[in-house]
């Protein structure tokens, strides 16, 4: 496309031009912002072709609807997916510049908490990389999730302002706003032909004004969009009244109101916060996304009566459910459907996944909040529940029983999963086991209703970023092995099966590794201040803090290993790097508790003398995508050791897995299918299973404290932690220590210890054999060709969607 120098004209035309600065006064914020538009200039004319094929051939459309997506920084993928990645880092370096510091400029759109954020982004990354007529619909929040920062050992949260400098690679479309309304009482009269005329009076009106980002698909010309909603006063509102004071306030404070609507995300992961801001983002993010969704196949010619042929929508978790009602009200209230034909194209539109079956996170809000907030929406999804449950009543006589377990409004609630259900046509989980349990317990009443409904789409990451992207030195040799088909298909990666043992690309993958910890260990040390040993086991552990996810059973090794030093100095130890990331929701107190413990352990470790760099514990703070992107590549080590049954899928499990680090983990989520594809033997599984679990919640028969008193191990960490050595006058850790043995060690930490343990001793034994470890680091990334979310996007599209990809 271009040569070097070619590359290096353009941008020095475009820094005077947009900058006014030569290459020589420039610094990395102007040069990454004009080299931002020069990628904005090769996408667009993309762009524009793009959408002008899908109506010129009036595609089948498919619409992600999602309240997070975690985008992290766009200008690498956009660089590589255009084919410009290495003729721009060429000519940075030729013009002086260091590539990665001009990248490094962008910040992080964190509009999301966690894996399904993240999942949502890899998902649009690979319907446009497959050429599927594939859009994202969410949230233009001025605030994304909070910035984390250590303080003394405490978190302390930060507003992410990532706006404070325009976002490159938003458009904003004015013209294309939409109404929104809240509130107020709804009026219906009968039109000449009898039907119900709904009317509002009194509600207040929100402006949603999409601002679209281009989707580049991977070297194949296509660019799809994310279109993101922000709330605005709409423009007959917006003049100041200047006639007196009073109402002059009045209106700031109602012009702040309303822009609160995409003011913030709410940075709960995996729970819910129930209050009312957050019911109304997401009906503004459900009623903008879909009187799109109707204007613009309206204006390609579509009648209203065959939506469903040309169009579906995904709705990511429970959060956009009121899509349901929201649909159904368009269709009846504007194009005047009977309540049977709505309620026929409304369940064949829609789609719904299911991301949790933690309690805490599952989804209700109250009557009267939703009645008030959104009276004609109360109305629909009231009628909605009528029918549904008449429905049980007269045609499934055996689940008379059941009806307060699966009505939509029960004890005052609008369980949302329920509604859902009722109004999709598909019920996805996202792994195997998880979808299992949503079959056999979870939801198996619904399951035993609309068993038709039910089915599994394992999670999936984009390869092509947490493979291709941040870790090049192992894509080429990769590469250089294999060819580069496992670029487009991702499977093709079993064919490193066959190099497991060839000395000379053992030899080449371990020295990428190698590489890669040197980088991650100058980057702990410029942020942390400690020395890390490149030759330690890197054993990570990053994601959102959670008791299910069980940083504690992590800490807790850590501390068993430091006793076991101390009591015997010249302890042959295997030494290990622990490197931590994890944000604690800010309101969540045991979660902040661990944190602090981290910190704790890691100050006491660190500095002893007895230890040396036999062990060290680092945690980084304000883990984010891109900090991600720097830990994967240099991982030995895959920490994914939830409590068995919790963790839905995980994908942080995935992105480790395709970097070559081994995997230590329960049998939970995605992991039972790592370990079916790599084998027993290389993959380190341990603890209680899902089934055993289960059984303990159900039938009792585990006591915390009999581990107290019986495990010498335990008690001398717990007494540690009660005000022993890993506490003091100034920091206690009393609430883990009574937590723990006072609510039963609700998600069995003490219970798996000792198999944690013993299976961690395995992995130093095979840690010690580099050759033997390596032969099993290039299984995980041979085998890690079915993670790639184009796997699961193909599913999506052939199961549930019924789409194919755009011809060219
Ligand atoms: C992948 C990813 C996650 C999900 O990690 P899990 O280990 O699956 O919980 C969370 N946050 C970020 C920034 C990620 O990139």
């Amino acid at each position: 496309m271009y040569t070097t120098t070619e590359f290096q004209q353009l941008l020095e035309d475009k820094l005077r031009r947009k900058r006014g600065k030569e290459i020589k006064e420039a610094d990395d914020k102007d040069v990454y912002e004009a080299v931002a538009s020069i990628v904005q200039d090769s996408i667009t004319e993309d762009w524009l072709e793009t959408r002008q094929r899908y109506e010129k051939r009036n595609e089948r459309q498919i619409y992600y609807i999602s309240m997070e997506f975690l985008i992290g920084r766009l200008m690498e993928s956009n660089l590589m997916n255009c084919g410009l990645l290495d003729v721009c880092s060429d000519a940075l370096r030729q013009l002086g510049r260091d590539p990665e510091s001009v990248y490094n400029q962008e910040h992080d759109a964190g509009l999301g908490n966690g894996g399904l954020g993240r999942l949502a982004a890899c998902f649009l990354d690979s319907m446009a990389s497959l050429k599927y007529a594939g859009h994202g619909s969410g949230i233009r929040y001025r605030y994304g999730l909070f910035e984390q920062r250590i303080i003394h050992g405490n978190q302390v949260e930060l507003p992410d302002y990532w706006l404070k400098e325009a976002y490159a690679w938003e458009t904003r479309k004015a013209n294309e706003s939409l109404k929104i309304y809240f509130g107020g009482e709804v009026h219906s009269h009968a039109r000449a032909d009898g039907s119900l005329e709904f009317t509002y009076k009194h509600a207040d009106e929100v402006l949603a004004v999409p601002y679209d980002v281009p989707i580049v698909g991977y070297r194949n010309n296509v660019v799809n969009t994310l279109r993101l909603w922000s709330a605005e006063l709409p423009e007959h509102e917006a003049e100041i009244p200047g006639d007196s004071e009073s109402r002059y306030y009045h209106h700031l404070d109602h012009m702040h109101s309303v822009e609160q609507i995409s003011g913030f995300l709410y940075p709960d992961d995996s729970s819910l916060e129930g209050r009312e801001l957050r019911l109304k983002q997401q009906y503004f993010l459900v009623s903008s996304t879909i009187q799109n969704i109707l204007r613009e196949y309206k204006a390609n010619g579509g009648s209203i009566r065959e939506l469903h042929k040309k169009t579906a929508i995904q709705i990511n978790d429970t959060h956009p459910s009121l899509a349901v009602p929201e649909l159904m009200r368009l269709l009846m209230d504007e194009e005047r459907l009977s309540w049977e034909e709505a309620w026929k194209i409304t369940t064949a539109v829609l789609a719904y996944t299911n991301h949790t079956t933690l309690s805490e996170a599952l989804e209700k809000w109250p009557v009267d909040l939703v009645q008030q907030l959104l009276p004609r929406i109360f109305m629909i999804i009231n009628e909605i529940n009528e029918r549904f449950c008449r429905g049980l009543w007269f045609d499934h006589p055996d689940m008379r029983l059941d009806i307060p377990h699966l009505a939509i409004i029960a004890d005052d609630q609008v369980h949302m999963a329920r509604l859902a259900i009722v109004g999709s046509h598909s019920v996805n989980g996202v792994a195997h086991l998880h979808t299992e349990i949503l079959k056999k317990r979870e939801m198996n009443r619904f399951y035993r209703l609309y068993p038709e409904k039910f089915n599994n789409k394992t999670n999936g990451i984009t390869h092509r970023r947490w493979l291709l992207q941040v870790n090049r030195g192992l894509a080429d040799v990769v590469t250089e092995a294999i060819g580069p088909q496992w670029i487009s298909q991702p499977q093709k990666l079993s064919g490193l099966v066959r190099y497991s043992n060839d000395a000379a690309f053992l030899e080449a993958a371990g020295q990428v590794k190698q590489e890669n910890k040197k980088v991650l260990a100058e980057l702990i040390q410029k942020r942390t201040g400690i020395h890390v040993n490149e030759n330690s086991i890197f054993d990570v552990q990053i994601k959102r803090l959670h008791e299910y996810k069980r940083q504690l059973l992590n800490i807790f090794h850590i501390i068993h290993l430091y006793n076991e030093l101390k009591d015997n100095p010249s302890l042959d130890l295997t030494p290990r790097t622990f490197i931590f990331g994890a944000k604690a929701a800010p309101g969540y107190y045991m979660a902040k508790e661990i944190i602090k413990l981290v910190h704790h352990v890691a100050s006491i470790v660190n500095e002893d003398p007895v230890i040396g760099d036999r062990l060290k514990v680092v945690f980084l703070e304000n883990y984010n995508v891109s900090l991600a992107e720097k830990i994967i590549p240099a991982a030995d080590l895959s920490e994914q050791i939830s409590t068995a049954s919790k963790e839905a899928s995980g994908t942080g499990n995935m992105k480790m897995m395709m970097n070559g680090a081994l995997t230590i983990g329960t049998l939970d989520g995605a992991n039972i299918e790592i370990k079916d594809l790599v084998g027993p033997s290389n993959i380190f599984i341990f603890g209680l299973s899902s089934e055993e679990v289960h059984r303990y919640y159900a039938e009792g028969g585990y006591n915390a404290k009999d581990l107290y008193h019986t495990d010498e191990r335990i008690r001398r960490i717990l007494d540690q932690l009660h005000g022993g050595e890993f506490g003091s006058q100034e920091i206690e850790f009393k609430d883990l220590f009574y937590h723990i043995l006072y609510h039963n060690d609700p998600y069995f930490v003490l219970k798996d210890f000792d198999s944690y343990v013993v299976t961690q001793e395995l992995v130093e034994q095979a840690y010690r054999d580099p050759r033997h470890w390596q032969k099993m680091s290039v299984a995980n990334t041979a085998y890690s060709g079915k993670f790639s979310s184009d796997r699961t996007i193909h599913e999506y599209a052939s199961d549930i969607w019924k789409l194919t990809p755009v011809r060219s």
